[in-house]
C-alpha cells in the first residue's frame, strides 16, 4: 500500500474529482489507501471517532456516498454488508463467512456468455466467492 502521500495529495485527488476535500473525505480516502482497501461504514466510524469527536455514523455514510458518486471508491454488497473498495475497476472477491476477510481475485473472463446474455451489452460483472479462510479453518 502507498504510505507516501500527504494530506495535500489527498486534497488534490479529491478536488480533481470535484469534491470539496473536507477533512472527513481526506481521512476516509487516506484510511482506504493506506490501511484497508475494503471497509464498511462501521469500520471507518471506529477508526475516525477519536480524530473526529462526536462524529455521527450518518456523516461517514454521507462522505462515502460522495466519494462513491465521484467514482473514487466502488460500493459492493457482500453478504448483506455494504463494502467500499478503493480499487475502482470491477473485480471479483473471495469472502470468508467466519471472519469477514475479503481477498481480491485476479481478473477472470467468461469467454462464452450463457444464453441470451450473448446479445447483451455487458458493462461489468463482479462475483463473490464465499468460503472459510485458512485462519478460520485452523481454529475449528
Ligand atoms: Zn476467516
Ligand atoms: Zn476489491
Amino acid at each position: 500500500m502507498d504510505n507516501t502521500k500527504t494530506v495535500a495529495d489527498y486534497e488534490a485527488l479529491l478536488r480533481s474529482h470535484h469534491l470539496g476535500a473536507t477533512p472527513l473525505q481526506v481521512a476516509v480516502i487516506r484510511i482506504m489507501q493506506e490501511e484497508a482497501n475494503h471497509v464498511t461504514a462501521d469500520f471507518l466510524y471506529e477508526h475516525l471517532k477519536k480524530d473526529f469527536p462526536g462524529i455521527a455514523l450518518e456523516s461517514i455514510d454521507l462522505t462515502l456516498e460522495e466519494i462513491v458518486e465521484a467514482e473514487l471508491v466502488r460500493r459492493y454488497r457482500i453478504d448483506n454488508r455494504e463494502i467500499f473498495d478503493i480499487k475502482i475497476e470491477l473485480h471479483d472477491h473471495a469472502y470468508c463467512k467466519s471472519c469477514g476477510e475479503i481477498v481480491e481475485l485476479p481478473k477472470y473472463e467468461f469467454k462464452i456468455l450463457p444464453g441470451r446474455l450473448a446479445e447483451w451489452v455487458i458493462m461489468g460483472k463482479t462475483r463473490v466467492w464465499y468460503g472459510t479462510c485458512p485462519d478460520c479453518l485452523s481454529k475449528e
